[in-house]
Formats: structure tokens, sequence, C-alpha cells
């Protein structure tokens, strides 16, 4: 392999308190490195630990490597692990930024085609002060200033000859990879590239991740029934009186099965008919809120909650207007939601067509769902 990470995560982390080190505290339920290491997936890495944390790191599934009592220790043990394996480039990253982005990691891959290091930095858009004892001392000019972050990457033999070189304690690697005369190239760095250093970083980086995780969908179900003898019909969970009835195996719910219908689209589970068969005699006139109430959970199962959803009856008769309050809150009562995600309205068709001759009614519905 050309490329090669050494992730570094032997340090001790005094900065966040509590009594697991930084990189070792769980980050939406997975320890910080299972995050960074996820994001180099697929490349080569070594990680270097403390000794301290072998047991722990060893559940991680990559390569061990115990760092020293520094960090430029550290960095030269995972250099020196790497030393006879044919790698051409390393990218030496902070154990605890977990957020690094793939096109993060190829720009700085590419940068190296041109020089022989390459690192990210976001320029400093804030005014810069000096403070003495709580006042403002001073400021000072920000401009061609750069905030640091990793990776930081670089060719193989020559920031090993850099760190073999160097006296010792340096900020970072691009400091080591500079006193050896190495030109290193800016790259545009990432806000959401963040260093878990305060217990409030890492609200922020579960923010982060929430946005990255969101999954939404979108289900589309479109129904019609037939009108029939009878003096009522079932639209959205509600009874309407009607001079017709409607026709069908359950109680002929025509906006509550296109509903229904959205919810299994958006989760790619077929429609009503897959899991209610009309040959079962078991759901022959059953209320359609058992319908809607299991796509539901289905949905919930899966980590799903409702966005929001929008009906749509299309009849000449029964006029739906006085109606379409309790509806929405009739179904926001079934599917457990706030009213305000649900919407039920109604059209006519001008007369035109089977529901213009009110031979019938149709319905369409669209629903959204949503991971987090
Ligand atoms: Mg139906």
């Amino acid at each position: 392999m050309n490329t090669a990470v050494i992730v570094v995560a032997a340090g001790r982390g005094s900065r966040m308190g509590g009594e697991v080190p930084k990189q070792w505290q769980l980050l939406a339920g997975k320890p910080v490195l299972a995050h960074t290491l996820a994001a180099f997936a697929g490349m080569q890495v070594v990680l270097v630990i403390h000794p301290d944390d072998r047991a722990r790191a060893e559940a991680l599934g990559v390569p061990l490597v115990e760092g020293g009592a520094t960090r430029d220790a550290s960095v030269l043990a995972g250099l020196r692990a790497l030393e006879w394996t044919g790698v051409r480039n390393v990218l030496i990253h902070d154990g605890a930024r977990p957020l690094v982005s793939r096109s993060l990691i190829d720009r700085l891959v590419s940068a190296l085609d041109s020089h022989a290091g390459a690192a990210p930095g976001l320029a400093v858009t804030d005014a810069l002060w000096r403070g003495e004892t709580g006042l403002v001392a001073g400021t000072t000019d920000r401009s061609g200033l750069y905030r640091a972050q990793t990776p930081q990457a670089f060719r193989f033999d020559a920031i090993l000859a850099a760190h073999l070189a160097h006296p010792g304690r340096a900020a970072d690697d691009v400091e080591v990879a500079r006193a050896a005369g190495l030109d290193v190239a800016i790259v545009e760095g990432e806000e959401s590239n963040l260093k878990l250093t305060f217990p409030g970083d890492f609200a922020r980086a579960e923010a982060i991740l929430r946005g990255r995780n969101m999954d939404v969908r979108m289900g589309n179900g479109y129904d019609v029934h037939a009108f029939c003898e009878g003096d009522h019909v079932w639209l959205c969970g509600v009874k309407v009186t009607h001079s017709r009835g409607l026709l069908g195996h359950s109680d002929a719910d025509v906006g509550m099965h296109a509903l229904t219908d959205a919810i299994y689209g958006a989760l790619a589970e077929g429609d009503i008919g897959r899991h209610f068969p009309p040959s079962d005699p078991q759901w022959k006139g059953a209320a359609s809120r058992n319908f809607l109430a299991h796509a539901m959970r289905l949905a919930a199962d899966r980590g799903y909650r409702l966005g929001n959803c929008d009906v749509t009856l299309v009849c000449e008769r029964p006029k739906i207007g006085p109606h379409a309050l309790a509806m929405q809150k009739e179904l926001a009562r079934i599917m457990e939601v706030e009213p305000d995600r649900v919407s039920v309205k109604a059209t006519t068709s001008e007369r035109l067509g089977f529901t213009g001759r009110e031979e019938g009614i149709a319905a369409i519905a669209t629903a959204t769902l949503v991971r987090s």
C-alpha cells in the first residue's frame, strides 16, 4: 500500500477530566477511537497506544504499537513500525479527532504529489487578543494565521528522517518537518474535524454525527374504493354520514389506506396487501387503524419516526372540509405524533372521471420518515 496512517492515542487527556482518557470515552455509544479508525477504513493503520490501554485497544482489531513519554516519541514509534513495509506516504493523526472526512484525507494525499508534506489548516477569522489577568492587554494581527489540524501528511522517508534528527518537544509533525527543511502545503481544513479537548466537545461531535447519519425516506400511496349501498363512509379514521357506503374488504377507509401504503413505501415494504392479504378472512371488516399502526410500528422498529404526512381525498361528496380537522387529529392519535405533522385535505375532480361521476373516492398520500 502506498499510504499508511498512524493514529496517535497514547496521551492521557488531562484537560477532559474523568477516569478514562478521552480517546477511550464513549461518543454516540462507541469509543472515540472506533470513530477515528472508521474514518480511515480500508487503509493500512497503526494505532499508537499507552501501555495501560492495551487490553481495550485489542478489541479495535488494528495493529498496535506502544508509544513513548512524549508525542514525538509516540509518533516515532509508529513510524518505526512502518519502516520496512514499503509505504510511500504516511498520515499522522490525533486519535481524538474522530470526525475527519474522507474528502479531506483524499485532498491531503493528493497534495503529496507536489509537496513533501501537507496539513489541514483553517484561517483564523476571529480577532486575536493578548490577555493579562483578565484584561485585554493588546491585539495581534491575525493575517496569515491558521489553526492547525490533523491528519498531517508526509512522504514517509522524509518525515522518518526528520523525526530521527529532531531534538524533541515539537508542537506537531509539521514543526518537525519544517525543522528538517521540508515544505508543507496548507490544505483547507474542516470545522467539523474538531479535536475533543473539553467535555462540551463531545456534545458538539455527537450533534455533527447525528447530522451525518440522518436518513430521510419518502413514500407515496394511492387508493380507490367504489361506492355501494350504505349510509356512511370511513375516511381517515372518521365516520362520515353519507347517502352511500364504500365497498371494500376492510372498512374501506381509502384515505388511511393511501397513507399506510405511503409509510410502507418509504420503508420499501410493499403495501397493505402484502402485510394483510385480502384473501385472508381474518382481515374482513378490519378497522384500517390496525394497518396504519402496523406500518408505524415497522418504521419505529427500524429507528424511523414520522417527519410529516399529507393525505388528499378526491371526491365530489361527501364534503370533507367540515371533517378535515377531526381526521387530522385521529390520524395523529393513531400514529402517536403531533397533529402538525399530519395534513388532510380534499379536492374534487371538477365532475370529471369516476370520482366526478361519484362512482367512488380516490386518495393519494405522501409520507416522510426520518432516522437520526
Ligand atoms: Mg384500499
